[in-house]
């Protein structure tokens, strides 16, 4: 934030604003003036009255969901302050320039920030100025800041409240300090925020942040703007530029299992012409610094990475994330694969799987130091549903969706956002896949439980390879017996088969072996069942197929209002750059859309446009009109960029 936004802020000259003074929107015109939306999506608004009723609730919603326009909204109704306590320092910043720019009197308090600016919120604070102030946990335990909030604060908003719980994935002591805080400002309502659906969860942070009686809003888990795929992998490379190429200029992650993995695929994108780089732990911080502010200011296309990237990424309009390697847990998938599409605009999650990936898993876990046998069996749970998830044929988001314990209703012809219901991944008829099943098993029977898939696959295939000649497999009955179906077929079926416990991997000894299993020779008498799928087309031109169909928004846009949108983008950048900010706090990707499609061609006509406010008009209108009629956007920018 800048001195200059501060002092166009609100009324900042004036000392000692009586709080009542500031003007009472009703929640509807507040999120019509300063957020450009005409409605409250699901639980957004109950939040908002819990909130100025002073109830205390807690808001469940997924990435995406809008959890904050469920405080900030208050913040702007409510005469006094909303303070907001945050765990991640990178994304408060962001909340704070975001809320800024939507007109808001907004401030952080944390560790990070230069003393000068410290002082000035402080001071603002004391004046009774600020709306909204963001802290983070260590800063509120200090204490210090409790004399100044008294009298003013009229709700506190624990942001990823999940924090508090043992139960949940990222716990923070300091959370557990909070609520005998809020219970000095007893009258003060308590709103508690996070996307992690468990029950149990949810009840931990009721108890745990002391919300007296919580109105409870739990939203969908699903995030309908993200399309689902899971490719058997083939040709590693191929496959990822595939998905890296149907979005041209647009952002994305990739994430790789293995630091060697990650410079080697992030080097052979490059290699194909990809704006990407690399990501690990094992780089220099000051790379790994520069990596993460060229993404998100949208100066670098596709960063490659371990899962160490992401946490305190808060680049919304990411439109694509692909996994190279299995995930460690669908937990982790959602969350990774979550970073898509945060804008709630479209956006891709594929998962490029082989069944070595869990062997992998399995093998650092072991590295790592001897298991429990409790944690060796929760992890075999989590890996043999990622596995599931990968390779069973069911609609991907039914089976996330049912895995957090909610129920998912799809519409007829099923979801039409992931490969299985676009018809890219089909289910073989059942006898088919039978007599394949049983080709394989019997493949791994004759040639002893003593080798890995590859070999098992080469010998299916029909192949001469040393090693099929040194041991005589040549002459097996098996030998090329399904050799017609392909290699890549052939290792996602082994897989499938794994995954439904009619074959094992075995990871002790140096190389994993394919051996039998009870159910596999049960399958091979014909009892039991199984069930494997293909990818309808060979998986490359699947993806491309389906832009004409189920996928909603981006693709329904044509050339010019294409070509506008990136002029538009052009111009967003040039802001972001001016002011210091990224560019989606500027405008999302979905305002720009919008604004590319309805071409306003006055200032009135724009404020009609979703995702367009009142200050956002008067900051950035005029500009944006000059390039929808036509001015080229450097020509703009220098005109005078419309700021009030
Ligand atoms: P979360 O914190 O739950 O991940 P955000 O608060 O960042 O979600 O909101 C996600 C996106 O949804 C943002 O782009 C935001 O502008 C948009 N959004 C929020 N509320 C609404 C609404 N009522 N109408 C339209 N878009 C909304
Ligand atoms: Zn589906």
């Amino acid at each position: 934030m800048h001195a200059d936004d501060i002092e166009t802020v609100g009324d900042a000259t004036v000392v000692d604003v009586p709080t009542l003074m500031f003007s009472r929107l009703n929640p509807l015109e507040a999120l019509r003036k300063h957020w450009g939306f005409s409605a409250f999506r699901a639980h957004q608004g109950e939040a908002v009255e819990a909130a100025l009723s002073a109830q205390d609730c807690l808001v469940v919603l997924p990435t995406g969901g809008g959890k904050s326009v469920c405080y900030q909204v208050p913040a702007v109704c409510g005469n006094g302050l909303v303070l907001v306590v945050s765990p991640l320092i990178a994304l408060m910043d962001d909340q704070v320039a975001s809320a800024t720019e939507a007109g808001l009197r907004a401030a952080a308090l944390h560790n990070n920030i230069p003393e000068d600016e410290r002082r000035l919120t402080r001071s603002r604070l004391l004046r009774r100025e600020l709306q909204l102030l963001y802290v983070s946990p260590e800063r509120l335990v200090a204490g210090d800041l409790l004399g100044m909030l008294r009298e003013q604060l009229r709700l506190v908003a624990v942001d990823e409240a999940h924090c508090v719980s043992h139960w949940g994935h990222d716990f923070r002591p300091e959370y557990r300090q909070l609520a005998p805080i809020f219970d000095q400002f007893a009258n003060v309502p308590r709103m508690g925020l996070t996307a992690t659906a468990t029950p149990q969860v949810q009840d931990d942070i009721c108890a745990q942040l002391g919300l007296r009686r919580p109105l409870r809003l739990v939203g969908h888990i699903d995030r309908a703007n993200l399309v689902y795929r899971c490719w058997p992998r083939q040709n590693l490379t191929s496959q990822v530029l595939d998905v890296v190429n149907r979005h041209p200029r647009d952002g994305g992650i990739v994430y790789a299992q293995t630091r060697s993995q990650v410079e080697r695929l992030a080097a052979s994108l490059v290699a194909a012409g990809v704006h990407a780089a690399a990501y690990h732990a094992g780089l220099d911080a000051s790379v790994r610094q520069k990596v993460q502010r060229d993404f998100v200011n949208e100066r670098l296309a596709v960063v490659v990475a371990t899962i160490a990237f992401g946490m305190g990424i808060d680049r919304s309009n990411v439109r694509y994330v692909v996994h190279a390697n299995a995930p460690k847990s669908i937990e982790h998938y959602q969350q990774e694969s979550g970073r898509a599409g945060r804008d709630g605009d479209p956006a891709e999650c594929v998962l490029i799987f082989s069944g070595a990936d869990l062997s992998t898993h399995r093998a650092l876990a072991h590295k790592d130091g001897a298991l429990t046998p409790e944690r060796a069996r929760v992890l075999d749970r989590h890996l043999r549903d990622v596995g599931r998830f990968a390779v069973a044929p069911v609609c991907r988001h039914r089976l996330l969706t049912e895995h957090f314990g909610q129920a998912y209703a799809a519409e007829r012809g099923g979801c039409g956002a992931c490969d299985v219901c676009l018809g890219e991944t089909k289910e073989l008829p059942s006898e088919e896949a039978l007599v394949i099943a049983q080709k394989i098993i019997s493949a791994v029977w004759r040639t002893g439980s003593r080798y890995g898939a590859g070999h098992v696959v080469d010998v299916l295939m029909g192949r001469a390879t040393e090693k099929i000649v040194r041991a005589g497999h040549a002459s097996l009955s098996v030998h090329g017996l399904l050799k017609d179906a392909g290699e890549a077929a052939l290792r996602s079926w082994t897989d499938q088969l794994v995954v439904q416990g009619l074959l094992h991997i075995t990871d002790e000894g140096e190389y994993p072996l394919l051996m039998l299993t009870d159910a596999g020779r049960a399958l091979c008498k014909g009892v039991g069942h199984v069930r494997l799928v293909q990818a309808a087309s060979a998986g490359a031109k699947a993806g491309r197929s389906t832009r004409k169909g189920g996928v909603p928004a981006i693709a329904a846009a044509d050339d010019a209002d294409n070509d506008l949108f990136q002029r538009l983008r052009a111009l967003r950048k040039l802001f972001a750059e001016k002011h210091h900010v990224p560019p989606y706090i500027v405008f999302h990707d979905a305002a720009l859309h919008a604004l590319a499609a309805a071409k306003p061609a006055s200032a009135a006509a724009m404020l009609e446009v979703a995702g367009v406010g009142e200050r956002k008009v008067a900051r950035y209108g005029r500009a944006f009109l000059a390039v929808i009629a036509g001015v080229d956007p450097e020509a703009a920018l220098a005109a005078g960029g419309g700021e009030a």
